[in-house]
């Protein structure tokens, strides 16, 4: 039986959901963030939120919620030429991904999630990675999951977990289950506090939060909220 988690926590839709269905399913949750100079800081500033509002709303939640990581990754600029870390638009490229993406990111994330959980003696590393609705980011895949259990578990001589919740549903269900956990008042502070958004936007303010509704981190909220609130007004 798992009993202590670390959850890869960015501060967005996916990964407070995980954290919420850490808190419920583990013991002693700590999360970690990885700063590498993210264009946008809104990110870092919303996972403070994020933890702020989740001690002060569910305090059957707060006695588990442990200490918050934040690991510098600025190096992560040197190896990437991508809107995140340089001061160029965000695009779709020819290969299907946008050009925000970093080869291996998530891998390298694990690695590093990984040896914190070690030294903090946590055995799940509770990760928001889809296969759903992102499947082009290929270190996000099922296979690629599996794969670095096994290489963790094995290169550290421990057992580790990896608890992906959100590989197998789509942006509609992740809201479900972010109900089934929380219920309303989890969907507000989802709305209220979390950052998807590519282009760091926190001016407008739509019925799923906020974003420039335009970039394919706000569509895809966007898109999921709309379905998951019609599902909502089919069977109340
Ligand atoms: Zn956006």
């Amino acid at each position: 039986m798992h009993k202590n988690a670390l959850v890869l926590f960015s501060g967005g839709q996916d990964s407070t959901t995980c954290l919420a269905l850490a808190l419920s399913r583990y013991e002693r949750v700590e999360t970690v963030a990885f700063d590498y100079r993210q264009r946008h800081s809104v990110e870092l500033q919303a996972r403070l939120q994020v933890l702020d509002q989740i001690k002060r709303q569910f305090p059957h939640w707060a006695p588990k919620l442990g200490e918050d990581h934040l690991l510098d990754l600025a190096v992560l600029g040197q190896v990437s030429e991508t809107s995140l870390t340089r001061d160029t638009a965000f695009k779709m490229e020819s290969s299907g991904l946008p050009n925000t993406f970093v080869p291996g990111r998530n891998l390298l994330f694990l690695t590093l999630a990984a040896a914190l959980a070690y030294r903090r003696d946590l055995e799940v590393i509770v990760t928001g990675v889809c296969e759903t609705d992102f499947s082009g980011y290929p270190d996000c895949r099922d296979d690629s999951m599996k794969a670095m259990q096994l290489a963790l578990s094995l290169g550290m001589d421990k057992r580790f977990l990896i608890d992906t919740p959100l590989m197998w549903i789509d942006k509609a269900q992740t809201w479900q289950l972010a109900h089934d956990l929380g219920g309303q008042p989890l969907i507000d502070l989802i709305v209220e506090h979390t950052h998807t958004c590519y282009l760091g936007d926190r001016e407008h303010r739509h019925a799923w939060g906020y974003g420039c509704g335009s970039c394919p981190a706000c569509a895809l909220r966007a898109a999921g909220h709309a379905r998951y609130t019609a599902g909502v007004a089919l069977n109340p």
